[in-house]
């Protein structure tokens, strides 16, 4: 049995009936969340979210990668949201790495050097100035006035704004 084959079962014998009770997809609290896809980060426990109250928009990193500003411009000029959390966090899989390590490893391996950045970093406070830093100069991201940033510490749930 496959994890995927657990997780049909899960859902089979699960709590998930859909969500009647919210007819629209404009999150209630009109925020966005950027994070890591890190399987620790309980996004909606470190926040205290409730179930369509914000887009949740995650990748390797919680970095405002291209990808991630295509998702914000839809979910504020489409969606109504009105502000950005960045929240990036301690021990990331993207602080073990290089970029120019992890682009040779894929060259190696494939014969293909990626043209995307692997986001890389050393310090996690800088890589969330950057990802706020983009986020506030993009021109299709609209509503900016409200775009902070976070390092969540993942063994204490301690959570430090970055200025
Ligand atoms: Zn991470």
């Amino acid at each position: 049995m496959t994890a995927i084959d657990d997780l049909l079962h899960r859902h089979a014998v699960g709590v998930d009936h859909g969500s009647p009770e919210i007819p629209t997809p404009v999150p209630s609290l009109h925020v966005a969340v950027v994070t890591c896809m890190d399987a620790r980060i309980k996004v909606f426990d470190v926040f205290g979210l409730t179930h369509g109250e914000a887009h949740i928009l995650r990748n390797a990193g919680g970095v405002a990668t291209d990808d991630i500003v295509r998702s914000l411009a839809i979910s504020q000029r489409k969606l109504g949201t009105r502000e950005v959390v960045i929240m990036q966090h301690t021990q990331c899989g993207l602080s073990l790495i290089t970029e120019d390590g992890f682009k040779d490893e894929l060259e190696r391996d494939t014969g293909l050097r990626p043209t995307w950045s692997i986001e890389a970093f050393r310090e996690v406070k800088d890589s969330v100035k950057q990802s706020m830093e983009r986020v506030r100069r993009s021109p299709f991201v609209p509503y900016t006035d409200h775009v902070r940033g976070f390092v969540y510490d993942v063994r204490t749930a301690a959570l430090t704004e970055v200025l």
